[in-house]
């Protein structure tokens, strides 16, 4: 299948272009770089050993978006375009409305005047909201986002499962992923956030390469069984090949489903940073710090609807994660801009 990967130069992107050329598919990226650069398609390209057909453009340009389709026989679209920092959408909250609803939008109308009706999107577990219950399942009530952020993946969820029900011809695959982290096992592509990240796994690595201090461990003192926080952390490679079954999904079915991608196994902070420094014989230094607002206890997935529907499941360990993020960070120390 000619596949178009919208945000297609960003870290879950990358890694799902690797595996749709693996699979045999063709594999098309837009993407404007404001959360990436060209560079992640080269260093693409290098693992496939061909060109990958991109395009640089917003994707709420809908001019630019037509002479993309009009150029392309597109049979599937993964909506990957959009701004994922927690934080900043707390910060910037009409940026984010913008971006990631008018993006959706301007995608989808694209498509439909070009009669391209397959759709597998970027979702999150960040929908759920702070759920009493873990696992998660994709029938459970969201008990409601936290941020603006998330409120986007929601409302994008509302969308395209609108747009499912108004035109029957529509097929959607709502992904809902967890916890990304890792990377191609080859060094090549990975996570390259810019300044200091928010997130577990890339401040680790950045602390084991010297590049930060120390790890703040943002509370011990929650209801799991070390007191730390507790989330399913899937390998993006893993993460990735769900994407090609989920492609594979919409090609044969019509309607929306949500589907979770994740282990369906939860560890805690204290379990990645000792993985982490045992894999990778070096040290993480870290100190306790309060809780950081707005943080969960503890969620992972109920796995099984990925399972029936795509026949997908998580492959890739804790070790691997951990190895192979390290990999990336050693061969990388300035990620793609070095
Ligand atoms: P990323 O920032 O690396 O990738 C997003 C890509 O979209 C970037 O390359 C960025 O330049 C591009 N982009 C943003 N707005 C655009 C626009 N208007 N036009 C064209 N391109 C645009 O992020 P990622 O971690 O690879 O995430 C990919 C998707 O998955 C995002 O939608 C994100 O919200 C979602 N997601 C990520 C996580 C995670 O933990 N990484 C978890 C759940 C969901
Ligand atoms: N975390 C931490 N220190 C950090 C970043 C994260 O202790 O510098 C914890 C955080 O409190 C949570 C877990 O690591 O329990 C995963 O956080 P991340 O931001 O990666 O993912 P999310 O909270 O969005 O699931």
């Amino acid at each position: 299948m000619k596949i178009l990967l919208t945000g297609g130069a960003g870290y879950i992107a990358s890694h799902t272009c690797v595996e749709l050329a693996q699979a045999g598919h063709e594999p098309v990226i837009v993407d404007n770089y404001v959360n990436s650069c060209p560079e992640a398609i080269r260093r693409v390209e290098q693992i496939i050993g061909r060109p990958v057909p991109h395009y640089e453009a917003d994707v709420s340009d809908r001019a630019a978006m037509d002479r993309i389709f009009e150029e392309n026989a597109f049979d599937c679209v993964i909506h990957f375009a959009g701004l994922k920092a927690v934080g900043e959408s707390v910060a910037q909250p009409l940026r984010y409305y913008r971006n990631n609803l008018d993006t959706t939008l301007t995608l989808c109308e694209t498509m439909q005047a070009h009669g391209v009706k397959r759709l597998v999107f970027s979702s999150s577990a960040t929908v759920y909201g702070n759920l009493p219950t873990v696992p998660y399942r994709e029938d459970m009530t969201s008990a409601g986002c936290t941020n603006p952020y998330g409120w986007t993946k929601f409302m994008i969820e509302k969308i395209l499962e609108g747009q499912s029900t108004a035109d029957h011809e529509w097929s959607v695959v709502l992904l809902r992923y967890f916890n990304p982290i890792g990377a191609h096992e080859s060094g090549l592509i990975g996570e390259d956030p810019a300044g200091i990240p928010n997130n577990l796994m890339p401040y680790v690595a950045k602390v084991a390469v010297g590049e930060l201090e120390k790890l703040s461990i943002f509370g011990n003192d929650y209801p799991t069984p070390d007191g730390t926080g507790v989330r399913d952390y899937i390998h993006v490679v893993d993460l990735a090949r769900g994407h090609v079954l989920a492609c594979d999904y919409a090609a044969s079915h019509e309607g929306c489903e949500i589907i979770n991608l994740g282990t369906g196994h939860g560890y805690s902070v204290l379990d990645l940073v000792q993985t982490f420094i045992r894999v990778n014989h070096v040290d993480v230094p870290y100190v306790i710090a309060p809780r950081r607002p707005g943080d969960i206890a503890e969620n992972w997935a109920d796995p099984t609807k990925a399972r029936a529907l795509l026949g997908w499941q998580a492959e890739k360990t804790l070790e691997d994660m951990c190895r192979d993020t390290f990999r990336f960070q050693q061969k990388n120390p300035k990620g793609y801009r070095g």
